[in-house]
């Protein structure tokens, strides 16, 4: 729970999108800073949630951004505990790991730990040539396609939770909580506005140790983009300062989820915001029902990626302010989509502030993959003749909201939907497909017979 859900509450903040995480978005290989670090890592975000990559001098640099380095088709099928899983790709075939100039975030030395330059990559063939299993291709597919099919243009934002140990217990939301996690607090906002993932709120959580960061909304693309680097970031300074961290959805079974937010607004090719409407339910648009309806309609596959550890369905639970159910609502936390509030002050324009809130995501899935899902879902909402839902109102009764559709109880359940989901189905390389199915199997198998404090533990692990 939070007190200060900002984003898109803010004067202007859905306003037209900031640029990516960039030093130099449109520069060539040769234009772009020389780094004092070392090496720099070339890294993908992967179907267990992890960066995975490695590294060339920072002499390649140049080479590196012109002909990316070695990458092999089975990593995709690792999983999040380690072993790889069955998959199609086997020992054979290459491809390269492209990195994208406008990614390039400079960690700066510290300490004993050296700079080091990150970039995100495309995975393509070795001519170059996308590859269709590339979940950073899969977003920038359904934002074209969106945008060729309907004119419309995204603007995103993600919010991330997450939990810091080692602290001393402190009331929720204190400024008694927020000072104990200094200097990393002040070290991290500082990090993320100089790597250009302007971070927009910094604040302590509800559950113990927990905090939130919010970044300003951009593209669907530099906002997925910022999620992947967000995660490395708050993990690595986090390490250099002897704190654990987690974003894992659940650390205890009773406690305080992770969730993982993300906000979209549309807007027409002259940036004139498209979901709002105020003379419609909760505000929102014929467009934006439509948009929304997609999301619902496909919802449980859609948890399949986005959500999508063996402990996330144990977050998405009535009562914990996560998702309790399958609904779109005004100003409500525990719906699956929440149409957030906007505020008048200084003089802000709400239809530009206008969003809504996917609120059944956590740290585990691939952004790349979360947005995309969420984006082409929206769009067969806006492309098909689908039932137009209902907005609850703000002071709809929780006892009335009990009966609306539930989430799926589990991942297996989940990964159900997802094969028995044709529409879903169809957005994706059937080797993407296969390898998610059986990377999510072999995650359950490699978790099967513990208990829920167990399996909570292990995932936390790794995420
Ligand atoms: N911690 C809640 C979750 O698991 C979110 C609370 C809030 O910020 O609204 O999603
Ligand atoms: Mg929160």
């Amino acid at each position: 729970m939070t007190l200060v859900h900002t984003t898109g509450a803010e004067p202007g903040l859905l306003g037209p999108a900031a640029p990516g995480p960039s030093p130099a978005p449109c520069a060539t290989p040769e234009e772009l800073p020389m780094t004092e670090a070392a090496t720099v890592f070339v890294a993908t975000c992967d179907l267990a949630g992890q960066v995975r990559g490695r590294a060339v001098p920072s002499s390649d640099q140049g080479s590196a951004l012109r002909s990316g380095t070695g990458w092999v088709p089975a990593d995709l099928a690792i999983s999040s505990f380690g072993p790889i899983a069955p998959n199609v790709f086997g020992s054979r075939g290459d491809l390269r790991l492209l990195p994208d100039p406008a990614t390039g975030v400079d960690i700066p030395a510290d300490g004993d730990t050296p700079a080091l330059r990150l970039y995100l990559a495309d995975q393509t063939l070795p001519d170059g040539e996308p590859w269709p299993c590339c979940p950073r291709t899969f977003l920038r597919n359904a934002v074209d396609e969106l945008r060729e099919r309907t004119g419309i243009e995204v603007t995103a934002a993600i919010e991330h939770e997450f939990v810091l140990g080692g602290l001393p217990a402190g009331p929720p939301f204190s400024l008694q909580r927020f000072r104990q996690a200094e200097p990393f607090g002040a070290d991290l906002v500082r990090l993320l506005e100089r790597t250009g993932l302007q971070p927009e709120n910094w604040l302590p959580e509800y559950g113990d140790g927990q905090f939130e960061i919010t970044l300003r909304p951009g593209t669907a693309m530099a906002a997925a983009d910022r999620a992947v680097l967000l995660k490395e970031l708050v993990r690595d300074l986090a390490r250099r300062r002897g704190l654990p961290v987690s974003f894992a959805p659940l650390l205890d079974p009773d406690g305080a989820g992770n969730g993982v937010h993300l906000h979209l607004s549309l807007r027409d090719a002259e940036g004139r915001p498209l979901l709002f409407d105020p003379a419609r339910p909760g505000r929102l648009s014929a467009l934006g029902a439509r948009f929304a309806a997609g999301i619902l309609r496909h919802t449980p596959a859609l948890t399949a990626w986005t959500a999508p550890s063996p402990v996330s369905f144990l977050r998405l639970t009535p009562h914990r302010w996560s998702a309790g159910g399958i609904f779109l609502a005004e100003h409500n936390r525990e719906s699956l989509l929440r149409i957030c509030p906007t505020t008048q002050l200084a003089g802000a324009d709400p239809a530009a502030q206008f969003n809504l809130e996917y609120r059944a995501a956590d740290a585990t899935a691939n952004p790349w993959l979360a947005l995309g899902v969420l984006l082409r879902a929206g769009l067969e909402g806006l492309v098909r003749d689908y039932d137009v839902p209902t907005v609850w109102p703000e002071d709809t009764d929780d006892s009335v909201l009990a009966g609306v559709p539930a989430l799926p109880s589990s991942l297996e359940e989940a990964l159900h939907a997802l094969e028995a989901d044709e529409v879903v189905r169809s957005w994706f390389d059937p080797r993407l497909l296969a390898t998610h199915l059986s990377v999510k199997r072999s995650e359950l198998a490699q978790l099967a017979g513990l208990d829920d404090a167990a399996r909570i533990r292990k995932v936390a692990d790794v995420h």
